[in-house]
Parts: structure tokens; C-alpha cells; sequence
């Protein structure tokens, strides 16, 4: 009798087996032998969030100052990534970005240029070329270092007048953020909005939320004069709403589409040392998260990747001390009171967090640049490149 049960249980274990196998045998048609699946019947979508300033202690403020579970830990794989410039030990936004952007490590300030102020492809050039549909969003100016380092080259981050002329002649599909006084109030008086119009985009400078009225024209919605409202100051859903916005348009084209939307003020809250500007900032971050994966749950073939250019302030979620002459024991561990260590930038490896297919390759301890170069990796799958990655 116990043979006989021994036996069975040996039989459903080989039964299930076969069903595994089966299984694997029907999807493996469409997963080229990736470690998670690309569907060759869909494009293939990237979308990149990147929060300026997002260590992981800013990341951790989500957890104990939202509401419910962060959007955050609905991604599956974590890295982290490694993030001094080409020129020093401590990045800027301009070089952080542009290592995204572009794939090389280049010196603090620089938009879209190496070492040598050459021009870099960036990835939004190189994928339009390929037919991709690209867009930009940020709560700061989209001229800003961060969003100028995927579309414009510039040997300095503070040329904001010549990136607003680069932006309205670029390849770019859909625009969101603030700072059209570089578009419409500049120091030559030329006015930019024209050019905008006269290349195919519809500027809207009222509201977000509105029906849009550009027809088939590429949406331009600049919502300040520079940069945008801080959160905790009254900025409404501009960010999640952006994002929806972009996805919703970018989704409309048959063709893929590469979508970087920029959590730009939560670098400003470490650098006015501002817990409560830091923490609203990454709660509304994470909202444009949420919507940006609930589009990739919804299409099933969006890579969706979070991280941060460098983490700013050094911000810790440090235990409330309480007067004392031993700092551990009057130290309130059931009270967080956030600290910063520095009014600038720290070299913290910041988390990158990844989910949909190809997620896998963002596992690990790397360069920044690294990111750039899995961006090319797994976007060659719409360009009919099946090499295995
Ligand atoms: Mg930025
Ligand atoms: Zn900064």
C-alpha cells in the first residue's frame, strides 16, 4: 500500500511535468529563447521614468508616507546603477542624463556631447530614424538638463535658449512641461512658438486636462514659464496626467514608441533640503509610474524601467533623535525624522526598477551608460534584429 502511493505520487509528478512542458512548447514560438518574452505580433514600446534625485532612501519615503503599496513594487527585476560623470566622482543631471540619452560617460553640464563637445546620437535621434514615435516629460522646463540630454547637444546646460530651438526642429512626437519663456520670451526676441507650428507641433499653453485641439499636429503642452509648480505647493496631477496623455497618443500610431517622462523636482526638494517637497515629489512620481504600468499590463509588450540620474541631498530616513548624550539610546525608532547631509549631489548607486520583456538584462550592479545600451539591445527586436540577446 505504501509502494502504491509512493508510485502514485511519482506518477502526477511526471503527469504535471508533461502538462509543464507542453506549456513551455506552446509559448516558446514567441520568446525567441529570451528570458522573458517579446511578442513579435506587438511593437515593442519602451517607456523610461526617471526620478532626478531618486536615491533609494527617497524611494523608501513612498513606503512610509503614501498611501497603500507604491507603485514601486510592481516591478519584478532591481539593479543598481553606478552613476559618476566622465569629470567627477559626483554627476550632474546634464551628464547623468546624457549617459542615458546617448551611452557615454561625458563632463558635468554637458547635453547631448561628449568629453570633446562632439555630438552624441541620442536614443530618441537614433530610434526615430528607425520609425520609432518618441515623447518627452518633465516637471521642470523641458529644457531643463535632464529632458534636453535626449534631444539636443549643447556644451552647456545652461544654453536653455538654443535647446528650446533644437526641441522645436527635433524628431520629438509628444512634449510635456513647463518653460515656454525659452520658446516665446528670449533674449534675440526670435519667438520659437513659430517655429514650433511651422514644424508640425500644436503648443498649448492652458491646460492639460483640456480635449485636445491640434488635430493630427504633435502636442506641445508647456504649462510655465519655466519650471513647474512644486508639488507640495499645489501642482495638481500634472505628472500622471502627462504621462496618460502621452501614452494615449503615442499608442495611437502603429508604429513603437519610446516615451521618458522625468520626475524633475524631487532633485529640487534634496537640494532645498525640503523633506515634505522630496516626499510629495516622489508620491506624484510614482503615480506617473502606476499609469505607465498599467498601460504595459494592458498592451503586453512595453519594457518599463524606473531610476535616477544621481541621488540628490543626501537624504536619510533617519530615526527622530531625541536629546541625549548617547545618540542611539534617545534615538525614537518608531519616528522618522528625514535628514539631509548635503544642500548638492551624493554617488550613491541609485535602484533601477524594470518589468515587461527583456526586464531581466536590467538586473545587476552597472554603469549608467549600461541602461542606454540595453535600451538599443532589446529596441533592435523592431528593427528585425533577432540577434539573442
Ligand atoms: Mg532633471
Ligand atoms: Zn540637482
Amino acid at each position: 500500500m505504501k509502494h502504491m502511493i509512493i508510485l502514485f505520487n511519482e506518477l502526477k509528478w511526471v503527469g504535471l511535468l508533461s502538462v509543464l512542458l507542453i506549456l513551455i512548447g506552446c509559448t516558446s514560438e514567441e520568446t525567441d529563447e529570451s528570458p522573458l518574452p517579446i511578442k513579435k505580433s506587438l511593437p515593442l514600446n519602451i517607456v523610461f521614468l526617471v526620478g532626478d534625485g531618486m536615491g533609494l532612501s527617497q524611494m523608501s519615503s513612498a513606503y512610509f508616507f503614501g498611501e497603500g503599496e507604491p507603485n514601486f513594487s510592481r516591478f519584478p527585476i532591481v539593479g543598481l546603477s553606478k552613476t559618476p560623470s566622465g569629470s567627477h566622482k559626483i554627476t550632474d543631471s546634464a551628464a547623468g542624463a546624457t549617459a542615458f540619452a546617448c551611452g557615454k560617460k561625458t563632463y558635468n553640464g554637458a547635453i547631448g556631447v561628449d568629453m570633446d563637445t562632439n555630438d552624441l546620437e541620442t536614443i530618441i535621434e537614433e530610434l526615430s530614424a528607425q520609425g520609432w514615435n518618441t515623447g518627452v516629460v518633465s516637471t521642470s522646463s523641458i529644457t531643463h538638463a535632464t529632458p534636453a540630454s535626449f534631444y539636443a547637444h549643447v556644451s552647456s546646460r545652461m544654453m536653455q535658449e538654443e535647446i528650446a530651438k533644437q526641441l522645436a526642429s527635433s524628431e520629438v512626437d509628444f512634449i510635456a512641461g513647463g518653460g515656454y519663456k525659452w520658446f516665446c520670451n528670449r533674449s534675440d526676441s526670435l519667438n520659437y512658438a513659430d517655429t514650433l507650428a511651422a514644424n508640425g507641433f500644436f503648443l498649448d499653453t492652458n491646460s492639460i486636462d483640456a480635449p485636445w485641439k491640434g488635430g493630427d499636429q504633435k502636442p506641445v503642452y508647456l504649462m510655465a514659464p519655466d519650471g513647474l509648480t512644486p508639488k507640495h505647493l499645489g501642482r495638481a496631477d500634472f505628472l500622471p496626467t502627462a504621462t496618460k496623455r502621452a501614452i494615449d497618443h503615442l499608442s495611437l500610431k502603429e508604429e513603437p514608441f519610446f516615451l521618458v517622462i522625468e520626475g524633475s523636482q524631487i532633485d529640487w526638494g534634496g537640494h532645498s533640503n525640503v523633506g515634505e517637497y522630496v516626499i510629495q515629489e516622489v508620491l506624484d512620481f510614482d503615480k506617473a509610474v502606476g499609469v505607465a504600468l498599467d498601460y504595459a499590463a494592458e498592451q503586453g509588450n512595453t519594457l518599463v524601467v524606473v531610476t535616477a540620474d544621481h541621488e540628490t541631498g543626501g537624504f536619510t530616513m533617519a530615526s527622530e533623535l531625541k536629546t541625549g548624550p548617547y545618540r542611539s539610546m534617545y534615538s525614537d525608532y518608531n519616528s522618522i525624522a528625514v535628514e539631509f547631509s548635503t544642500g548638492g549631489h551624493s554617488s550613491t548607486m541609485v535602484p533601477v526598477l524594470a518589468t515587461g520583456p527583456q526586464a531581466i538584462l536590467f538586473g545587476g550592479i552597472y554603469d549608467n551608460t549600461k541602461i542606454h545600451r540595453l535600451f538599443r539591445q532589446v529596441g533592435s527586436y523592431n528593427a528585425g534584429n533577432k540577434t539573442k540577446l
